[in-house]
């Protein structure tokens, strides 16, 4: 059997960021606002620093307004929601993004809760976690979809064109992943499996799977002898591994040089579902501006 396509992250999130970007021309061209996506890091955390200004910067070159807050990592919720309560009633403000993980004296499903779902541009407001949830089989998305689920889907369905009728098995039940790649998939009439870590036989379940996505945080845990052959599997694990040479690298949650023989489609990591994440952050932030300038959504798939 001929060996995987790779599905090639970067580039599908090149050509994602370029629609963002000649969409945001679009609607400024037409009169509407400057999408402006505001991002909050409260602490110092090295790697949210590095996430919040890679977010802030390609906002940035796309056309958008980043507005950049910055707070101590002692910030009490009470300024923080003042902060949330601010951005949400500035018209300016299309989008506001939350880093997480926030510190431990702060609850972060009170701080989800108080952003306006309109301007959830990571989809985590119970609101918009609800909407996934009921969106009938086809429907448009006309509201925040989490960002890395979407990313997987775009993937998918670029493709496989229409993934209907497939079977479809997530492994891996988190809010973050796992559920709403399940209601992504459940829209696009998959058949849906959600295996966590009680499934019994998982390996038997996953090669019943044409799309097998993987979000378990295990390094290389789905085998190649897990996988139906030509099925397409979409790896959204990221886990640093120490090398032999003292350096480290990233892998997946698939054994990839397994997986590669006998997979239709596949993922690598790093460069397969990552570069989506932050691509349709963007994406959901224009549709958040176009929405709230009267306009439709453009389909995000
Ligand atoms: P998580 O919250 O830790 O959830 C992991 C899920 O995997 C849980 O539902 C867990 O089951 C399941 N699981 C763990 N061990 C299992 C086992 N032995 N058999 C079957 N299921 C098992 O993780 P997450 O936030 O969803 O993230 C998953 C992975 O995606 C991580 O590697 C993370 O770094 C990566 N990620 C990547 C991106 C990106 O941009 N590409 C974004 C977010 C996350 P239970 O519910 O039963 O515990």
């Amino acid at each position: 059997m001929a060996e995987a396509k790779l599905i090639d992250g970067k580039a599908h999130a090149a050509s994602l960021r370029q629609r963002v970007g000649a969409g945001v021309a679009e609607l400024v061209a037409k009169g509407g606002p400057k999408p402006g996506l505001a991002t909050i890091l409260v602490g110092a955390d090295p790697a949210s620093q590095v996430y919040v200004r890679s977010k802030g910067k390609l906002a940035a070159e796309l056309g958008m307004v980043n507005f950049d807050h910055r707070l101590g990592e002692e910030t009490s919720e009470a300024k923080l929601m003042a902060l949330i309560a601010k951005l949400n009633a500035d018209p300016g403000v299309h989008g506001i993004l939350v880093q997480l993980p926030l510190p431990k004296h702060i609850d972060t499903g009170h701080v989800l809760l108080a952003v306006d779902p309109a301007k959830d541009v990571d989809g985590f407001h119970p609101f918009n976690v609800g909407r996934l949830a009921s969106v009938a089989p086809g429907a448009p998305l006309d509201f925040p979809v989490p960002c890395t689920p979407l990313g997987a889907s775009m993937l998918l369905h670029d493709v496989l064109g229409s993934l209907a009728g497939r079977n479809a098995v997530v492994i891996g039940r988190s809010n973050l992943v796992g559920r709403p790649v399940a209601q992504l998939l459940l829209r696009a009439d998959c058949t849906v499996t959600i295996a966590h870590s009680r499934t019994r036989d998982l390996p038997a379940l996953s090669r019943q799977a044409d799309i097998l996505v993987v979000a378990t945080g295990r390094k290389e845990f789905v085998r190649g002898d897990w996988i139906k052959p030509g099925a397409a599997v979409i790896d959204v694990g990221i886990n640093r591994i120490q090398t032999d040479d003292g350096k480290s690298r990233l892998v997946g949650d698939v054994a990839f040089a397994e997986a590669l023989p006998v997979a239709g489609y596949l993922t690598p990591v790093p460069g397969g579902v990552g570069p989506m994440t932050v691509a349709c952050l963007m994406f959901n932030t224009l549709q958040a501006a176009r929405r709230a300038s009267g306009l439709a959504v453009v389909a995000a798939d």
